[in-house]
């Protein structure tokens, strides 16, 4: 007879905020559930004896009136205890409304099942993890009247039961994996995870899951994990994948001309020209296209076109690269953009993705040493991205990172797996490479490799600015041989070069590669890849791995314990190495204070100056001169003797563990000890990296990569559990530095890698001319001014636009200029009931006029969200369309986040141009090669950027709408000219903020366009 399902309790509260310590509950609701039945509900309204923020009755629809006669929690409190038992509570990001009870003493030690979590790891993919896309993914229906209690406890629970559904649908294997994950105990999916195998076990009979031990899995003639047998990849046809041959090749020589101009999208017709002379003369072209959101379709269409064309003499089909920003972009367009541009054109070229380097799950890696204790417990993060990956794992055909959403906090997880080190060549020659003995290669089960060949019979091979890095630099390129490349986004070229290229130096990570490596526990212990492989690096040892995550002392030999001993020498040399960078900091903020060393300005935690430690300190041949930097070069010599001194050991122990004696009984390349192999390997290229970029940057030369030292953020620790994305924070133990670099000037790598041969390559970006000359971008991009050619597709706005310059309020930095912005943010969102973003350059700047208005608005019915207040960027734009009567402030990210957009604002204020920072290392480095700084950096980037901004919010859609920049230096100061004729065509009206919202109100009943 089938067991009963167990009784569990799905619950939601409303409360008066985030913090369990100092909100109050308001509401509660729960419901008593048996599998699909309900057994019984809790729900009531709760007097919380204090108001209630205008924020949570907007988005609650919980008002002051609702609750009068609402009993206060104490007299309920009895009840709900009662209710709730000892049953599990099931919830989305429960711990939060569990905090909120258990501070009244209820709840305390009932198992939480949290539903965001679950949905985290068994729906690996999404791209939100909020309780409505969780159920709208699962294809169930969410009420529009969403966020009061109950309806949110019944979506819980609906949400709670189709994810369970999908757990019993893991295979067993799997879900002892997912139990025995080396995570926390206070992680509640172990729990879970736990009872949900005891009862698998007692149904299928223990016996079934037995998995043998290690030897077993690792039968010698398979020479992989019988496991990957599960992976989607090898069950596509029950035997290893053929290589993916590309789709047929269209014949498209009856595209004609007509088709390009009587129905062609806005802008092709110009484009198609352009294009077709860029990729058969083979030279570059840059092409602006402002025609709203992130449309790139002019230059793609007319690229396709070409693609399409007969092949040349020589017979060989065309191919072509795309490369955008980022990952989301390539998804987008391999997706949705160009199977609908191919559709237009009725053309089928094979089309395959290529990511960036370490972007693969490495199934040698996976089964191999990845995911055994190396370096201590898992945290909980750790241990849920793991656990998603398990079951993405098994899902996936193309391993790539982008099918994957991994919070930050993950991202670790993917760390511990991922491809990216395989063409290391091993310690020892005579081994190979990792790729080149990997087992799971030879037998059609490499994703990379698998990419590889999707890569080299596809037509348009789509890939990111980092992956045409990443491959055009590397000595096996897929991509150097594609003649014609055009490269989106291109406006975000330096942006993605600083990703690409910047690399930090930091303690944690250094310590974390040496425990990976080898660490010895205070229980005497050793842990570490070397403890793993001790029987095989003992002399005389057995061979293979050691069974247990910690071996005694016992099993190791006098060398053994002598590398021990060495990695902890370099432990303590790192840690000393970063106590003289704090020291080189403390002593430059007090020589820029100007308070020499010696001059009382001792380095005691009382006496220090703090005023400048938060700020960069580059490293150029100046910084010997401050102090501490002799005790700098002293640490270093230490800690680069000792950084080399493990990473020869490292190498050694590769080398003994790949040594044929030991493995003779096993498959060249297969199980854990080659993996343990892989893993060292790993770990001591790593720590080569590392060292050299510390080389390069204390050895103060010349370089064309800027170097500097920073105090990291104080890092808050959340007071429990919140919901994503929100928290309290407290403020932690002050981090070491990090040593940061990044190169200089992305001209020169564009030189190197893109511009070396003669090559048709179009760089298309929404903002690359500033008044109407590329030569500022064609210097950033490493062109000649006649090297190539330009074309801009922009579509006028003066009748969809009105930008509105102030003249009468007072610059930036004056001291009145920030309440005259709350004035007109006030008046505007007063006129537009809400409908109103505003963009500032700092957060500083978004929260004090955050705390200004918000209190006048919310008198008037208008929600004021903050980004970094209320939430992330695409939280705020989800609620703007949601919601009406909205104004949101946002700053950084939200200048450029084009995905987040969801519906483009009657009113958008810029609050002030967005000039970069001219102490920020890598401005400051490219400042110091440029004459003329004003005219030739800051005001061409910041009107680049209000332009870019405009394309993608403005201009989202095609709605009516006003933009007014507030900064009157665009009106007063010379350069001011230069931004204006930097954007696109609007209708434009100079004025005083008293007549703004009137002037906006009279452009958006009128119709036409203005002067
Ligand atoms: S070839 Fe490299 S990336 Fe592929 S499975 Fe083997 S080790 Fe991993």
């Amino acid at each position: 007879m089938a067991k009963k399902s167990a009784i569990r309790i799905a619950l939601d509260l409303e409360t008066t905020g985030l913090h369990a310590e100092q909100d109050a509950i308001l509401e509660v609701a729960a419901i008593k559930f048996q599998g699909s039945e309900v057994l019984d509900t809790f729900e009531t309204f709760i007097s919380p004896g204090r108001s209630i923020p205008y924020r949570v009755q907007r988005l609650t629809g919980i008002k002051p009136e609702l609750l009068v006669g609402a009993p206060p929690f104490d007299a309920i409190s009895r009840q709900l205890h009662t209710f709730l038992g000892d049953y599990p509570i099931v919830g989305h990001s429960i711990p939060f409304d569990v905090g909120f009870l258990r501070r009244w003493g209820l709840a305390r030690s009932n198992p939480m099942v949290d539903t965001f979590e679950l949905a985290t790891v068994l729906l690996p993919s999404l791209s939100s993890y909020n309780l409505g896309q969780v159920a709208h993914s699962l294809g169930i229906q969410v009420p529009s009247d969403r966020h009061r209690a109950m309806v949110d406890t019944v979506l819980a629970m609906q949400v709670f039961l189709s994810l369970y559904e999908r757990l019993q649908t893991v295979d067993l294997a799997l879900l002892q994996d997912l139990a025995h994950l080396d995570g926390p105990r206070s992680w509640p999916l172990l729990h879970f995870f736990r009872h949900e195998l005891r009862l698998r076990q007692e149904h299928d009979g223990a016996s079934n899951l037995s998995r043998g031990i290690l030897g077993d899995r690792f039968a010698a003639q398979l020479g992989m994990d019988p496991r990957v047998l599960s992976f989607a990849i090898a069950r596509k046809d029950d035997a290893p994948p053929p290589a993916p041959t590309a789709l047929p090749v269209a014949t498209t020589a009856h595209i004609q001309e007509a088709e390009i101009s009587a129905e062609a999208p806005f802008g092709t017709s110009v484009a198609h020209e352009a294009v077709y002379e860029a990729f058969e003369q083979r030279k570059p072209l840059v092409v602006e296209v402002t025609i709203g959101d992130n449309d790139y379709t002019p230059v793609l269409l007319s690229a396709l076109r070409w693609l399409n064309e007969p092949e040349g003499e020589t017979g060989t089909p065309r191919r072509l690269v795309i490369a955008c920003a980022n990952q989301q972009g390539a998804r987008r367009l391999v997706s949705k953009t160009l199977p609908t541009l191919q559709n237009r054109l009725e053309s089928q070229l094979s089309v395959a993705y290529l990511a960036e380097r370490g972007g693969y799950l490495c199934a040698h890696r996976w089964f191999g040493a990845a995911l055994r204790r190396t370096s201590g417990e898992l945290t909980a993060e750790q241990a849920r991205g793991l656990a998603k990956l398990g079951l993405w794992a098994q899902q996936t055909l193309t391993g790539e990172r982008g099918e994957l959403t991994l919070l930050p906090q993950e991202s670790a997880a993917w760390e511990r797996i991922s491809s990216g080190v395989e063409r290391l060549p091993s310690a020892d020659p005579r081994a190979g490479s990792i790729y080149q003995r990997c087992t799971y290669r030879r037998k059609g089960l490499c994703f990379v490799s698998l990419a590889e060949e999707r890569v080299k019979n596809a037509r348009i091979v789509v890939t990111t600015h980092a992956g045409l890095f990443d491959d055009l630099s590397s000595s096996h390129s897929l991509l150097s041989g594609i003649e014609q490349r055009v490269v989106l986004d291109s406006d975000l070229l330096d942006e993605e070069n600083a990703r690409w290229s910047g690399a930090e130096f930091r303690q944690e990570h250094l310590l974390n590669l040496l425990n990976t490596i080898g660490a010895e526990l205070p229980t005497g212990r050793y842990q570490g890849l070397l403890a793993l492989a001790a029987p095989s690096l003992r002399e005389n040892g057995p061979g293979g791995i050691s069974s247990t995550p910690t071996v005694a002392k016992a099993e190791l030999d006098q060398r053994m314990l002598s590398w021990f001993q060495t990695l902890r020498q370099a432990r303590a040399a790192v840690e000393q190495l970063f106590k003289s960078f704090q020291a080189l900091i403390e002593d430059a903020a007090h020589q820029g204070n100007g308070k020499g060393k010696g001059e009382g300005a001792g380095r005691s935690a009382g006496s220090r100056s703090h005023e400048r430690l938060d700020q960069p300190l580059r490293l150029t041949s100046q910084s010997c001169q401050v102090g501490a930097w002799n005790e700098v070069e002293q640490a270093w010599k230490q800690a680069a003797h000792r950084l080399q001194s493990v990473i020869d050991l490292a190498r050694q122990a590769e080398k003994i563990i790949l040594a044929p004696q030991k493995n003779a009984h096993k498959e060249k390349g297969s199980g854990e000890d080659s993996s343990l192999a892989s893993e060292l390997a790993a770990a001591a290229h790593q720590l080569l990296e590392q060292k050299r970029l510390a080389e390069q940057a204390l050895s103060l030369g010349e370089s064309e990569s800027v170097y500097w030292l920073r105090m990291p953020p104080t890092p808050v620790s959340h007071a429990g559990h919140q919901r994503p994305g929100q928290g309290p924070q407290t403020l932690s133990e002050p981090a070491p530095p990090i040593l940061h670099t990044q190169l200089v000037q992305t001209s020169a790598l564009l030189r190197r890698l893109l511009l070396r041969e003669q090559r048709g390559t179009i760089f298309a970006g929404t903002a690359l001319s500033v008044d109407g000359s590329f030569a500022f971008t064609q210097g950033r991009l490493g062109l000649e001014s006649e090297q190539g050619l330009t074309l801009s597709i922009e579509r006028p706005h003066h009748e969809q636009t009105l930008l509105y310059l102030m003249d009468d309020v007072p610059e930036p930095n004056v001291p009145q200029y920030q309440r005259h912005l709350d004035e007109t943010i006030m008046q505007m969102a007063s006129a537009l009931e809400g409908q109103t973003v505003v963009l500032f350059t700092s957060h500083a700047a978004l929260r004090s006029s955050y705390t200004a208005i918000k209190p006048m608005l919310e008198a008037r019915g208008i929600l004021v969200l903050g980004q970094g207040i209320d939430g992330s960027p695409r939280n705020l734009w989800q609620i703007y369309r949601e919601q009406e009567h909205v104004v949101l402030l946002g700053t950084g990210s939200f200048w450029d986040a084009s995905d987040d957009v969801t519906i483009s604002p009657t009113c958008l204020i810029v609050s002030r141009l967005p000039m970069p920072v001219l102490h920020d290392p890598p401005i400051a480095a490219r400042a110091e090669l440029i004459s003329d700084q004003l005219h030739n950096l800051t005001v061409p980037m910041a009107a680049l950027r209000v332009r870019r901004a405009l394309n993608k919010i403005a201009w989202h859609n095609d709605k009516r709408n006003a933009v007014i920049m507030f900064d009157k230096r665009v009106v007063s100061k010379e350069y001011g000219a230069m931004v204006l004729q930097s954007l696109p065509r609007c209708s434009q009206r100079r004025g005083g903020a008293s007549r703004a919202a009137e002037s906006v109100l009279d452009w958006l009943t009128d119709t036409g366009s203005w002067e």
